[in-house]
Formats: C-alpha cells, sequence, structure tokens
C-alpha cells in the first residue's frame, strides 16, 4: 500500500486526484492527512508476510506499483460510463498488444468464459440469455482440448455449458471436429505435454473455421508473449493481470478479433441476465490494469530480470553455505518464467522436514513464505520481494537450515 509520506510526495503527478483536490499542495497535504491512518492488517490480525514463494492468487498474486494504487484512487473520484472506459482502455490495450481489441476481465479465468461465450453467442441477444443452456438454441456445444492440457482451467470452458472433447493426435483432432465444435482451445504452460503445437492447431482450426483461444495465464515474462499468440493468429488470447504484470489481483485481458471481444461483452457486466454478470471489473481496476500492462511493456526486463537473478544469488549463496545443502538456479520455460531457486539438502546432514521448515519461516518475525516441494526440496523466486527482502530471506533461511545441522 502507498503510505502518506508517498502519497503527498506523488500527488502533483496525479492529474486526476489533483484536479479533484486543487492546485495548492496545502489542500493536497490535507487530504493525504485525512487518508485513513489504520492499518487494517494490524487491527484484523491478519498475517502479513515476505513473499519468497511467487505469485500465488492464495498469496494475493503480486503487489501493485504505486502508478497502478495512484491510478485506483485517481479514478475513484470520479463516476464514469462502464462500458466507455472498457472501449477507449480496450483501444489502448489492443494496439499495445497487436490485438485487433481487447477486454479487461476478473481475472484470466473469466476471460476465458467470456470468450468462449462470445464464440458462441456472436451478437445475438437471445442466444447471450440463454447461457449456459445451449440445447436448442442453434449454438455449438463442444470445445476440443489436447488431454495434457486438461488442467483444473478447462471448468471456465464448462461454465458455458460447452462439453470438453480430449484428443491427444492430430488424427483425433480431425476425427473430433463437427458441426457442433466451437472452439479449439490451447493452453501455454501445458505446451510440452501435448503432440500439437501452438500453429498446428491455429492452423487445422482455420482449415474447419473454428475459433481458437489460448491460455497464456502466467506466460509472462517474456514479455513478447503479450502479442506473440496475436501474432500467431489465436482469435483470442487471455492473461492474468495481477501475476507478473503487477495490476490488480482481480483482473485480466481478453484479447483478440474484434467482433469476438464485442460479442464477448454482450456477457459482461453492466448487461444482467448473462453469465458473465458476476464477474464485474470496476473502473479502478480497468484503469488499473491499463497502467500496469503499460508500465510492463515499456520497462527494462533485463534489468529487472538482472535484479531477481542478484536477488536469488543472495539468497542461494547463504543457504549453500550450510553443509549438506545443495542450491540449483534454473527459470521455468513455461509459466512462471523468472530465476528460481531449488534448495534441496541430504536428510542425514540437515534434519529438517521442509514442512517444519515452511511453519518456522512463517512463523518467524518478519514472516516469510516459501514453496515447499517433494521431501527436502523447496522452491524460492524473487520477483515478489521488495528491495532488502532478499537479505532477510537469505538470513533466516540460513538460520533454519543451519539449526538443523546433525
Ligand atoms: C492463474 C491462471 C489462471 C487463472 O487466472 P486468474 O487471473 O487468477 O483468473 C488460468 N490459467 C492458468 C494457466 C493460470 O496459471
Amino acid at each position: 500500500m502507498i503510505n502518506r509520506r508517498d502519497l503527498i510526495k506523488h500527488l502533483s503527478a496525479v492529474p486526476l486526484l489533483g484536479g479533484f483536490l486543487g492546485q495548492g499542495s496545502a489542500e493536497a497535504a490535507t487530504f493525504a492527512a485525512k487518508l485513513p491512518a489504520r492499518n487494517l492488517a494490524k487491527e484484523l490480525g491478519i498475517r502479513t508476510f515476505i513473499n519468497a514463494a511467487g505469485t500465488y492468487t492464495a498469496m494475493t498474486g503480486s503487489l501493485m506499483q504505486d502508478e497502478v494504487v495512484e491510478t485506483i484512487q485517481g479514478a475513484a473520484q470520479n463516476f464514469m460510463m462502464l462500458d466507455e472506459v472498457q472501449t477507449k482502455v480496450g483501444e489502448k490495450i489492443a494496439a499495445l498488444t497487436h490485438a485487433e481489441s481487447a477486454v479487461v476481465t476478473a481475472g484470466c479465468f473469466s476471460a476465458l468464459t467470456l470468450g468462449l461465450a462470445g464464440v458462441l453467442t456472436g451478437m445475438d441477444p437471445k442466444k447471450v440469455e440463454a447461457l449456459p443452456h445451449l440445447e436448442g438454441t442453434g449454438m455449438k456445444s463442444e470445445v476440443i482440448i489436447q488431454k495434457g492440457h486438461n488442467i483444473g482451467y478447462s471448468h471456465a470452458l464448462t461454465n458455458t455449458g460447452c462439453t470438453i472433447i480430449q484428443v491427444e493426435t492430430v488424427e483425433e483432432l480431425e476425427k473430433a471436429i463437427n458441426e457442433k465444435t466451437a472452439l479449439l482451445w490451447f493452453l501455454h504452460i501445458q505446451s510440452d505435454k501435448g503432440q500439437i503445437k501452438h500453429e498446428q492447431w491455429v492452423e487445422i482450426a482455420k482449415k474447419h473455421g473454428i475459433a481458437t483461444m489460448i491460455d497464456m495465464a502466467a506466460d509472462v515474462p517474456p514479455v513478447e508473449n503479450l502479442w506473440r499468440f496475436n501474432d500467431m493468429g489465436f482469435d483470442l488470447v487471455c492473461v492474468s493481470g495481477g501475476k507478473a504484470m503487477r495490476g490488480p489481483q482481480s483482473a485480466g485481458i481478453l484479447m483478440g478479433k474484434k467482433h469476438l471481444i464485442d460479442a464477448a461483452r454482450l456477457s459482461m457486466p453492466p448487461r444482467g441476465s448473462t453469465i458473465g454478470r458476476g464477474m464485474k471489473v470496476n473502473k479502478e481496476e480497468i484503469l488499473g490494469m491499463y497502467v500496469a500492462l503499460e508500465k510492463f511493456v515499456k520497462m527494462d526486463h533485463k534489468k529487472e530480470w538482472k535484479m531477481w537473478e542478484d536477488r536469488a544469488a543472495t539468497i542461494g549463496n547463504a543457504a549453500k553455505s550450510v553443509a549438506g545443502v545443495n542450491v540449483e538456479t534454473f527459470a521455468p520455460e513455461l509459466g512462471n518464467h523468472t530465476p528460481t531457486l531449488r534448495i534441496s539438502w541430504d536428510a542425514a546432514k540437515v534434519s529438517l522436514p521442509v514442512k517444519l521448515l515452511q511453519e518456522n519461516l512463517r512463523k518467524g518475525d518478519p514472516s516469510i513464505e516459501i514453496m515447499p516441494g517433494e521431501n527436502n526440496t523447496l522452491t524460492i523466486t524473487t520477483w515478489c520481494l521488495k528491495p532488502g527482502e532478499e537479505k532477510i530471506v537469505a538470513t533466516r533461511l540460513k538460520e533454519e537450515l543451519s539449526k538443523a545441522v546433525v
């Protein structure tokens, strides 16, 4: 959260808030002084922690940067028409991502549901209202996916009333396609778990005139992925806003062909009597998402990567200095592409079940979250750390591992 001192410092840089307050810095200071000094985490006894685990939804994703929080605060000062905010922001996002059109959704998951809704209904309001009941409406009802891509997120697709058809080979795919096929869905993070690769998936779909969608929720960085799949010819591309892009955690982006985005928006708020009415994104989140994306596209990714690596080295070196501890640094190719430490230890030398280590780090002051792995391993990422926190993680980890040396 932005603190009051930071807010005063940044006020002049926030046109909306500055405009609302008038020009005088005294007024601005008075407003900032009136901001609640409440620390709700403290007041309600909610544990805050250093996140050395990663962009996990359960851990509230990522921290929004100051510009995003300022955008949210500024946007909260005025009424706007929800559709106008989406249209104007959508045009900007589309231009940044090589898409024809885009809309901010309530996370990547709702982008999947709404994108498919758009494919099913087109611009027919009767069909929009009929979802998730497809029978007798003339709507298609099947989504084809590769077996290896069928992890939990495909539930977003069945929310529309569609059935999932699983295939493994090109032959099975060709056989599965029929007049009920609405969509060929692809999950980038599992692309090594399916025989059919992106380009071929798109090619086969195009040959049959069927829409394609890719879920690349956790697949920036690299930043190029934001336009790679639009350029490749996927009709719809879905991404999370609250992971590496550090937008609002409840935001995501649906981008792609304009006629499909227009259709998807018919199932979105403010329109009621739709399957998407509960997937509301407010103007603050829409604008915050836009600013986060813009910042992400323009940032120096090489410098960011180096910072993550340096932090990982600080933590890795501290852990490694304990006899019996082994440290490996890698970056997953698919999903959460960031320097990651895999720390493991020889149980004969360091007697510490990983669950106990997790608990000890959690109970420490400050509390730290890591990701426990199998047996005596854990993983750590450094992209969710605030500057300097890597030193605390290094010290605490070494402390706990050293205590357990046999
Ligand atoms: C995180 C994730 C989602 C869900 O994204 P939200 O933005 O949390 O809705 C969907 N698919 C994959 C592969 C993910 O990693």
